[in-house]
């Protein structure tokens, strides 16, 4: 089969033809019909080797959606052929987080060298993907899976990081949204589906602002240092309830922090090494800072409801497998607006 996979260190991502795989006992085949790509996967590529937990080549693609090909010995309750969607934060599923359906915090991943496949298991944007138990497939029904594959980890990390500060998201509330990419721009249709809040959503492009105005930002504004001025007149000088950050990058992060109300939440999502700095007067009494890591599969199986209510549309761009690496090239250059999706099956 071909796959795309990230070889050595350093290197670009490359199409290669790989054994197609088997699943044991236990284990299910998928036939990938779509698989996004995620700026993490860039994040992951430009680590340093020691930086590295997993052994390369990996086969990339933590988001991915396809069809029951083969069943491994002993699986039961799923059927040849029905599409499915990938749950990616795989667990032990047997600690006290993934007993309650929080695999993405599982106490023992690390310890059994458990991964999440394209970030350690063998991923998504390949003809064919192991999915190592049914508990980590959700039925996508009549959800069209090239539309759909991204809420997988693009619309399931903002749900999780919206959901939690919802008492916060009332009439009058605002929310800003720092960049509107692959994870923002479906941030701020969860946000209008779920809240009353107000949303101010800030990118670098006058693509993405356009985009974060389509899909329902109030307000879109250039992400620079006149940003915070321009909030806090927006809100009367309150400032926001909720800073989510998909850019995650010191600059980022100080706007995130100049732009936050009283009791509000600043929630870094993006890996760009940006910090807050938290201590009595350096931030607005009774701010909370956090940063989530993707969400749980029960939240997935919201997030795909939420879907299927049409109240999210993932603005997608396709590419065909052989043009993984260009879709990578484009995301690294800022060039996707939305996600990118691979076909890997055509
Ligand atoms: P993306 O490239 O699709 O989107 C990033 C957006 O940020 C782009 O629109 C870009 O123009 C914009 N941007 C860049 N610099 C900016 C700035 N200074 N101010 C405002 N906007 C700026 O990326 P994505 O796939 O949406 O991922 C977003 C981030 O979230 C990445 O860092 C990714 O690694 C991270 N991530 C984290 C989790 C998690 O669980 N914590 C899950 C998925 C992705
Ligand atoms: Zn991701
Ligand atoms: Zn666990």
């Amino acid at each position: 089969m071909k796959a795309v996979q990230y070889r050595t260190v350093g290197s670009a991502p490359e199409v290669v033809t790989l054994p197609d795989p088997e699943p044991g006992p236990g284990q299910i085949l998928l036939r990938m019909t779509a698989a996004g790509v995620c700026h993490s996967d860039i994040a992951i590529m430009s680590l340093p080797a020691e930086a590295i937990q997993f052994p390369l080549p990996l086969t990339l693609g933590h988001e991915g959606a396809g069809t029951v090909a083969a069943l491994g010995a002993g699986v039961k309750g799923v059927e040849i052929g029905a599409a499915m969607a990938v749950y990616g934060p795989w667990g032990c599923g047997a600690c006290a987080k993934c007993a309650v359906g929080k695999e993405n915090y599982c106490l023992r991943a690390r310890e059994l060298k458990i991964f999440p496949p394209g970030l350690g298991a063998p991923g998504a944007i390949a003809e064919y993907m192991i999915v190592d138990d049914i508990r980590h497939l959700v039925p996508l029904g009549d959800l069209d899976p090239v539309r759909n594959v991204a809420l997988t980890d693009a619309g399931l990390t903002p749900y999780h990081a919206i959901k939690r500060s919802l008492p916060k998201l009332v009439p009058g509330s605002t929310t800003v949204v720092l960049g509107a990419g692959g994870l923002g721009h479906v941030a701020i249709q969860l946000l209008r589906a779920m809240s009353a809040t107000r949303v101010i959503a800030l990118d670098v492009s006058d693509d993405k602002l356009e985009l974060a105005r389509q899909v329902g930002a109030h307000e879109a504004l250039l992400s620079d240092s006149t940003a915070v001025e321009h909030i806090r007149t927006l809100t009367g000088g309150r400032g926001a309830e909720l800073v989510l950050d998909f850019v995650g990058a010191p600059a980022t992060a100080d706007i995130a922090a100049g732009a936050a109300a009283i009791e509000s939440d600043i929630t870094l999502v993006g890996l760009g090494a940006g910090r807050v700095a938290v201590g009595f007067g350096a931030l607005p009494y009774e701010t909370t800072v956090t940063s989530p890591y993707w969400g749980t599969r029960a939240e997935l199986i919201e997030v795909l409801d939420i879907a299927h209510a049409g109240d999210v549309e993932v603005h997608v761009e396709t590419f065909a497998i052989d043009d993984a690496p260009l879709a990578y090239e484009r995301l690294h250059a800022g060039k996707i607006n939305g996600r990118a999706v691979i076909l890997p099956n055509g």
